[in-house]
């Protein structure tokens, strides 16, 4: 016996009713990127194992369990979906030597992949935009990316979302802190959970990351990184805060936050939100100068941020009225072989002008036709009969408000049903209809 298949866990299905907000997002997205000087960069969705392990880092959440890790049967590959981007922008940045003689401004926008539990806001499947800014030592382009934010929550019509800023130094600052961090924890080994005691030596200052109540008073008491920063650290972290507070951007420091990849250095930031509930994070980023060498690649300073479209559409959801979802503006009904014959020619035409068109498919009365014209959710239909056949003309009919059907030569189509179009919304700007190309 056959069951019903049903999507993998945790991925979704984007039907054509939410898809259309999803598609809104993702225009506003490329356009916000563009004009910050952003360029697309589209790697494949599967890389190398040995990519992650390499820049994430073995101790992280991500790489000890939430991989989608496989081999290829084929050929002995070890392959995983991506499970974040900034690595494989790096690694593509290495292989075509993208940052020779300037520097790069690149964006991603698409999947990626983590078997996490699934809940609201958290998916195995989810979409990140990344904005990466490749070769810039900072800390200008630190702010930069943070003023992108600003703008983004801005014209999204976002507000209540908080930027939580941290300096976790350099690699030499966090071995210092580590040693005495490491002891102040196995002075308070009691407290710790399960997690934290396998953090202790693997990643210490992971366990500063953690949310369980218990040990909250512990980690509020722990020696800050802050506190072991040097002079270098901690001009560019002042860099960074100076351009905010010129800008004017509110943020807050919190010393406990030091991100879930390992190859971070400097900056680290969270955008966050009370309004998700527990995944209240938009938006994480911050400096990576160690990455490129650690995959192979030439000392490159660089910094990025990557946010998840499930929660900014999440909150787009709730912050305003749902839209009514776009629909077509024309659809064509046509009854007789003549007039179906035209209606081809017909819908073709009023595409030309820009126009969207449902032609009527599958026959029937014309009845039929015109319910199905209505239930569409077009405004106007274009009605195709034996006698307009016949004599070259067509019927236009408003299907929103009580209106005389007319009736109109072909040639003159496109200038009715545009007029009807925008004169019915209100609008006087018929002059500025779509012409048709000039070939
Ligand atoms: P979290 O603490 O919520 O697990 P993270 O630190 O693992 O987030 P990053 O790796 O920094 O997240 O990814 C950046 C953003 O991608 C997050 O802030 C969030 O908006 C989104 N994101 C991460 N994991 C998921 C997921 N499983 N489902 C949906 N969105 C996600
Ligand atoms: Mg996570």
């Amino acid at each position: 016996m056959s069951h019903t298949l049903q999507a993998v866990r945790g991925m979704n299905d984007i039907l054509p009713e939410d898809a259309a907000l999803w598609e809104e997002l993702e225009e506003t997205l490329r356009s916000w990127l563009r004009s910050y000087g952003y360029r697309n960069l589209r790697t494949p969705l599967l890389e190398p194992t040995a990519l992650f392990r390499r820049a994430i880092g073995e101790a992280t959440d991500i790489v000890e369990k939430e991989m989608y890790s496989f081999v290829d049967e084929l050929n002995g590959e070890a392959l995983t979906l991506r499970p974040e981007a900034t690595a494989s922008t790096v690694r593509a940045a290495i292989q075509h030597n993208l940052l020779y003689g300037s520097p790069q401004r690149l964006y991603y926008l698409g999947p990626m992949y983590r078997h996490e539990r699934p809940q609201k806001g958290r998916y195995r499947q989810f979409h990140q935009v990344g904005a990466e800014a490749l070769g810039y030592a900072g800390p200008d382009v630190d702010a930069e990316l943070l003023l992108m934010c600003a703008r983004l929550w801005d014209d999204l019509g976002l507000s209540d979302i908080k930027l939580q800023l941290n300096s976790i130094g350099s690699p030499e600052e966090r071995l210092r802190h580590r040693a005495e961090l490491v002891q102040y924890l196995q002075a308070h080994e009691d407290v710790l959970d399960a997690d934290a005691r396998r953090r202790l030596h693997s990643n210490p200052l992971r366990v500063l990351d953690s949310k369980n109540p218990q040990m909250q008073a512990m980690i509020e008491a722990a020696p800050r990184l802050l506190d072991h920063l040097g002079e270098a650290s901690l001009a560019h972290f002042e860099g960074v805060q100076q351009v905010l507070k010129d800008t004017g951007i509110p943020y807050s420091i919190n010393p406990r936050m030091v991100r879930g990849l390992d190859y971070y250095n400097l900056t680290v930031f969270e955008w966050v939100t009370e309004r998700l509930g527990a995944q209240g994070t938009v938006c994480g980023g911050g400096r990576y100068d160690g990455l490129f060498e650690q995959i192979g690649g030439k000392p490159t300073p660089a910094c990025g941020f990557a946010m998840g479209l499930e929660r900014l559409l999440g909150l787009m959801q709730e912050s305003r009225a749902r839209e009514p979802a776009a629909h077509c503006e024309v659809y064509v009904v046509h009854q007789g072989s003549a007039a179906d014959r035209m209606a081809f020619a017909v819908a073709e035409e009023l595409r030309n002008y820009g126009l969207s068109v449902l032609q009527h498919c599958g026959g029937g009365s014309f009845k039929a036709q015109m319910k199905r014209a209505d239930a569409s959710g077009a405004v106007l239909a274009v009605i195709l009969g034996e006698d307009e056949a016949a004599s070259g003309e067509a019927s236009v009919k408003h299907l929103r408000v009580a209106r005389e059907q007319v009736r109109v030569a072909r040639s003159e189509l496109p200038d009715t049903v545009s007029n009807l179009l925008y004169v019915d919304e209100g609008q006087e700007a018929v002059s500025e209809l779509a012409q048709p190309p000039l070939n």
